[in-house]
């Protein structure tokens, strides 16, 4: 369990959640109640809803012929994500899309993989057979269909689309669409109040915006389901992207003015304190010395 407290502590941070103080002190036994919160489940559409709770949003598209899921947040919530779609549905779940190769999105495939077709862009699958993310259990189990630009479940006279836009979060992000209901779900590309940027999972700030723009002007939509926090719809991500161009921006200008990364950091910290105040959080060690270097 040594590493329950990491990963927990990444999936909230991501969130935007503030950690409270100490908790590195927290004793063993309540870091693996912490990392076993329960799960909820929230309507999108008629027949697509989201499980929030620990780890990444899990969308659940439920069909005649079985459920289609988005994601399966940490291996620990295997359960936890079943009794959340048998609220729904008596159907089983026969395909599980990874938006991308991080643990709280992709550890359930230990389970999963037992019962369901697991399916990934090949980048994703790659960063989890080659260890891409520091801290993350042995057990992971990549997906057995990769694909790397386009492809799409049929079940139950429905579609889920999964399509790959380009680096953003990391090499391998793919955004799945579920066109009857007008719904994405953009994995980490959209998480919490600002993205983490993992450069050693291939991700990049400047293409970042590039693979938001490239979706939003091929997927016609309404509603978001991001990585981590509440559904939104598409001015909300039209805001979320414009918001880390002008971060960008300001910080490229600091970096090419030859300001030093803990001067960086003080003006992030300031913008999102959640996420960039701690210097030991996920996106001061994973994120900010990639800006240093891909901004220059
Ligand atoms: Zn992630």
């Amino acid at each position: 369990m040594r590493r329950s407290m990491p990963l927990l502590a990444f999936s909230l941070l991501a969130l935007g959640v503030a950690l409270p103080s100490g908790h590195a002190q927290t004793p063993p036994a309540a870091k693996q109640k912490q990392g076993r919160p329960p799960l909820g489940i929230e309507k999108v559409a008629d027949d697509l809803f989201v499980i929030i709770g620990n780890g990444g949003n899990v969308g659940v598209l439920v069909t005649d012929e079985g459920v289609v899921l988005v994601d399966d947040k940490f291996e620990q919530d295997y359960e936890g994500i079943i009794a959340q779609v048998k609220t729904i549905t008596d159907k089983a779940v026969k395909y599980v899309i990874n938006t991308h190769h991080h643990s709280d999105h992709s550890g359930g495939n230990t389970r999963f993989i037992e019962v369901a077709e697991i399916i990934s862009h090949k980048n994703a699958r790659a960063n989890i057979t080659d260890a891409k993310q520091s801290g993350a259990p042995t057990s992971m189990k990549p997906a057995r269909i990769t694909f790397t630009d386009e492809t799409s479940v049929f079940l139950g006279g429905k579609e889920v689309r999964a399509r790959y836009f380009g680096r953003g979060h990391t090499n391998g992000d793919v955004i799945v669409y579920f066109p009857a209901q007008r719904v994405i779900h953009t994995g980490d590309l959209m998480a919490g109040v600002t993205p983490l940027i993992d450069y050693s999972g291939g991700g990049s700030i400047v293409e970042w915006s590039k693979t938001i723009d490239a979706a939003m002007a091929a997927l016609d939509f309404d509603k978001v389901i991001p990585g981590h926090g509440v559904v939104t719809n598409r001015a909300g991500l039209q805001t979320y992207r414009d918001n880390v161009v002008k971060m960008r921006t300001a910080i490229a200008a600091m970096i090419k003015q030859g300001k030093r990364q803990e001067e960086v950091r003080a003006f992030l910290s300031a913008q999102y304190p959640t996420v960039y105040s701690s210097p030991n959080s996920p996106h001061n060690q994973k994120s900010l010395p990639g800006f240093m270097t891909e901004l220059k």
